[in-house]
């Protein structure tokens, strides 16, 4: 068996074969994708789209991508599907609350049923082995193919050759020799097939979702120990994108905006929910109490509300409460920068001291 590093010789396979190619935009998924167009197989290239893989601007993105390759696109949101994944993660969280291991059965089983829709036969990935130590060791590409279902209908073609043999290997609609043996991090081996290919354009090999960053799985982890898993949805998802979050209590979160966009944003998630402000005269930002808080905490809202206020001095300023449509007005005395209570209620603290607590 040739052992081909390069596919520099590719011969088209031969035809009628369908295939469903996992597509992320970056080069590997894109590389991937071609490399078995060249081969003779007619291939789709499907993008799963969930809550944290971006948003129009990204969904942008990944359409010129599709475009410069010239291969027909399927975006498929699963946003509500998968937040089960991030829920509930059979194989657990990552170093934040990224679920990656599950994550990625899922978007191969989203492929699975992609590919039995549209017909086809087999299912492409950009996977390389050992790329990411890891989720990318052998075993681990084994154990994901097995229990997405997909088994030896999924071809990653970058590192085929260092794999167990595919159904469409071992049926003839792909040549060993047309496939690749790529190992590791590096990147020279598909930049040369970028270039041998033509592709130019291609963004940066990019870190992980949202999910992966330690500020947002603190938030996370919080609304999962309060309101419990399940009652963590879309909207409360997105909210903890958004803002400084503040807990106050048990039962009462705060969550503040940082621009008029963000207020912007956290009024069109105020049913529900309370929403603060200053009055008119003041400039200053928008917040949402969350869970049901005595008037006492209310007050305590305002006031943390109105230290982000463009307002000099600590006389109280006017603020603004709305629930359900109904309007009222408080007087707030800003607190100030130097209150300690700040570090007690960020929620990005409070996670932090929790991890350096001692154990018993
Ligand atoms: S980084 Fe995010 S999108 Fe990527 S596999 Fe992990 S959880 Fe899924």
């Amino acid at each position: 068996m040739k052992n081909s590093q390069h596919a520099d010789e590719t011969t088209p396979s031969p035809g009628g074969k369908k295939a469903i190619a996992l597509f992320s935009g970056g080069l590997d998924s894109i590389l991937a994708a071609v490399l078995v167009q060249r081969l003779g197989v007619d291939v789709t290239l499907l993008h799963v789209q969930h809550l944290w893989s971006g948003g129009e601007g990204a969904r942008r993105k990944i359409r010129g991508a599709a475009a410069r390759v010239g291969l027909p696109l399927r975006i498929v949101d699963t946003s509500e599907e998968h937040l089960d994944v991030v829920r509930h993660p059979k194989h657990g969280y990552g170093s934040a609350v990224n679920p990656c291991v599950d994550c990625h059965i899922f978007m191969l089983r989203v492929g699975k049923r992609v590919m039995e829709e549209e017909g086809a036969d087999f299912v492409v990935t950009g996977e390389v082995l050992g790329q990411r130590p890891k989720s990318q060791h052998y075993g681990a590409l084994r154990d994901v193919a097995e229990e997405s279902g997909l088994g030896d209908r999924l071809v990653r073609p970058l590192s085929a050759n260092l794999l167990p043999e595919t159904l469409p290997v071992r049926e003839g609609w792909l040549r060993h020799e047309d496939l690749l043996s790529l190992r590791g991090r590096g990147r020279e081996a598909q930049l040369a097939l970028a270039a041998k290919f033509g592709i130019r354009d291609f963004p940066q090999p990019a870190g992980g979702c949202l999910l992966t960053e330690k500020a947002y799985a603190a938030r996370v982890f919080d609304a999962f120990a309060h309101l419990g898993k399940d009652s963590v949805g879309r909207d409360e998802f997105s909210i903890l994108c958004i803002g400084r979050h503040f807990r106050l209590s048990e039962r009462v979160k705060i969550v503040v905006g940082r621009d008029e966009g963000e207020n912007e944003l956290l009024a069109g998630f105020a049913a529900g929910r309370i929403l603060v402000m200053p009055s008119p005269e003041v400039m200053g930002p928008s917040a949402l109490v969350e869970g049901d808080p005595t008037e006492e905490e209310l007050h305590v809202a305002a006031s943390l509300v109105a230290r982000y206020c463009d307002h000099e001095g600590d006389a109280p300023i006017e603020m603004e409460t709305v629930v359900d449509g109904a309007r009222r007005t408080m007087a707030a005395k800003p607190l100030g920068t130097a209150d300690p209570r700040f570090a007690e209620w960020r929620v990005e603290d409070r996670a932090l001291r929790a991890r350096r607590a001692p154990t018993q």
